[in-house]
């Protein structure tokens, strides 16, 4: 059979495909000529060039580097699974890893010297429209994995509905949340995002393109929520919607005593009934230090003529600690809202005097952190390295932890810079047959050291890192990482603790080869 390219385009491809795998040592050449007109096809989506090479080889965290061959842009989901099939029917398979948008902190969307999969590529190419498609009769979005979330929100607003379980910050992808967990102040009440999937669509390690959910292929779909990328590609998410309210009040609550601010918070979150509309909608906290100003980049909550009087609190105290809470409402509450939040505020234990409220619209309050990413792109300090660390702390041990690292690593080494977040969760919100690794406790916390730092000191900040892992380890604080990053195998095994064995034998099922997501560094440390 001839095929249908133009004669540049083929030769162009002919050209990748050797070149890449010639570059990736894969010495079986392709029938091109006849059969594989699908890898012809998927060779023209292949990158050598050097800025997407370079771009692949970044993320957000700016501390790992790790160069790809390639760079695949998909147009639809046929040409990751032609990619896959490749590498895995091939004597020397190569790594793939979807890249979402890259807002990984540790190198876990990058595949070195294999292929990184900008799954960004397919939002704008997908056949049948904008890869959202809103059911308003059935209350779903099925949403392509490389959607934001920015996106989704405002597809479904347009029917005024929404999903129930966000992230702070909504430019990231679909795919790439539901690979980790995606929480935010939601959570204690909703669960975190993987909570809130219906159904996916996704190309396993062995380039099976299959639909799972809880009764379909319910193995995969467990294994691949929270899943860190090992098991298969998610290419379509189903996600459940609610009618979408109009508008939020949001206050911020100060508190000089850890132990009123985690019990106010603990019995805030005992009120979690999906349908319960006497529950807040949404509850975080995070820690206010010395940083010249109570706001920081990703919110400016306080009024200016208060700074003064909340600056001189952290200045006495060191260390204060802010309740974020926020009640839904529209046309049919907008009369009892206030009511409702008063209830809400007696008989809680913060500093009298110390409360800030804020009116503003849904979709304003849920994009809340974008103004301060635009905001800090506009001066260059978006793009600096980002050595966070994210954990969930038991609520027995939140004490100890707030006693030995807030007071004690954090305020002696005096470095901390960006907002460090402390807000309980509710385990039973959680689904223990998915991959997500969280704490045995009925309540915990999520402590998030959402650190920026500059080019040259991000190692001060990973000392200190290292300093509260070794601080719980050495005082038996049983704590988990999310968003975790490991360098040994030991070290994973020791995270998954009880759900190693099934995440293990869940890899050898859906990616025998181990080619998916190798940035992790689970399966292919050394
Ligand atoms: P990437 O970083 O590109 O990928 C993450 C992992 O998922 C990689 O291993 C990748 O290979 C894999 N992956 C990506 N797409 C797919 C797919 N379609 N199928 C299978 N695997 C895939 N997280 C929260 O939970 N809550 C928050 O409030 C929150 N706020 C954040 C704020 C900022 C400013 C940033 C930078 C991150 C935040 N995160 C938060 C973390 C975020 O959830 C993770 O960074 C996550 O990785 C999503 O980013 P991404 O979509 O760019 O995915």
């Amino acid at each position: 059979m001839v095929m249908s390219f133009q004669f540049p385009a083929y030769f162009i491809a002919i050209f990748i495909i050797t070149r890449v795998m010639s570059i990736m040592k894969i010495s079986k050449p392709l029938d091109v000529h006849h059969k594989d007109i699908r890898a012809v096809d998927l060779a023209t989506k292949l990158s050598v060039d050097p800025s997407a090479i370079e771009s692949a080889s970044r993320d957000f965290g700016g501390i790992v580097k790790a160069e790809p061959e390639a760079v695949l842009h998909p147009s639809a989901p046929q040409d990751i699974a032609a990619l896959i099939k490749f590498s895995y029917s091939n004597s020397v398979p190569f790594g793939i890893a979807a890249k979402g948008h890259g807002h990984s902190v540790r190198g876990q969307a990058m595949a070195e010297n294999g292929v990184v999969v900008d799954m960004r590529s397919m939002a704008n190419k997908r056949r049948n429209g904008t890869g959202i498609r809103v059911s308003i009769d059935r209350l779903y979005a099925d949403v392509g994995g490389e959607q934001l979330w920015i996106d989704v929100l405002n597809a479904t607003l347009e029917y005024g509905l929404a999903p129930v379980s966000w992230t702070d910050y909504l430019y990231l992808t679909v795919g790439g949340t539901l690979s980790n967990a995606g929480i935010s102040g939601q959570t204690f009440r909703y669960g975190p995002q993987i909570s809130n999937v219906l159904e996916m669509d996704v190309i396993t390690g062995k380039a099976d393109f299959l639909t799972c959910s809880p009764k379909m292929n319910s193995e995969l779909f467990y294994a691949v929520l929270g899943g860190l990328g090992q098991f298969g590609i998610i290419t379509r998410a189903r996600i459940p919607l609610q009618r979408a309210p109009q508008r939020v009040k949001w206050v911020r609550l100060l508190y000089d005593d850890f132990s009123s601010f985690t019990k106010d918070q603990e019995l805030l979150i005992s009120k979690n009934g999906r349908k319960d509309n006497s529950a807040l909608d949404f509850l975080e906290g995070s820690l206010l230090m010395d940083q010249g100003s109570p706001d920081n980049w990703r919110s400016s909550f306080f009024p200016h003529k208060d700074h003064p009087k909340i600056i001189s609190l952290i200045t006495k105290h060191g260390v204060i600690y802010c309740l974020e809470i926020v009640k839904h409402y529209d046309d049919r509450t907008k009369h009892t809202v206030d009511k409702e939040m008063k209830q809400v505020l007696q008989g809680l234990n913060y500093m009298p005097g110390f409360t800030f409220g804020k009116d503003v619209g849904y979709e304003e309050f849920l994009n809340r952190v974008r103004s301060g990413e635009l905001k800090l792109k506009s001066q260059g300090l978006w793009d600096v390295p980002h050595p966070w660390l994210n954990l969930f702390i038991p609520k027995s041990q939140i004490s100890d932890f707030n006693n030995g690292v807030f007071r004690g690593i954090v305020l002696e080494r005096n470095i901390t810079t960006g907002p460090v977040l402390v807000y309980p969760m509710n385990r039973q919100k959680w689904d223990a047959r998915m991959s997500a690794v969280i704490p045995d406790e009925e309540i915990f916390y999520t402590v998030g050291f959402l650190h920026s730092s500059g080019f040259d000191t991000w190692e001060a900040f990973e000392d200190q890192n290292k300093d509260i892992m070794r601080f719980c380890n050495k005082t038996g604080i049983m704590v988990k990482q999310y968003l975790p990053h490991y360098s040994t195998k030991e070290e994973w095994v020791h995270h998954f603790g009880s759900k190693w064995k099934v995440f293990q034998f869940r890899k050898y099922q859906f990616d025998p080869r181990m080619l998916l997501s190798p940035g992790q560094r689970i399966f292919n440390n050394n």
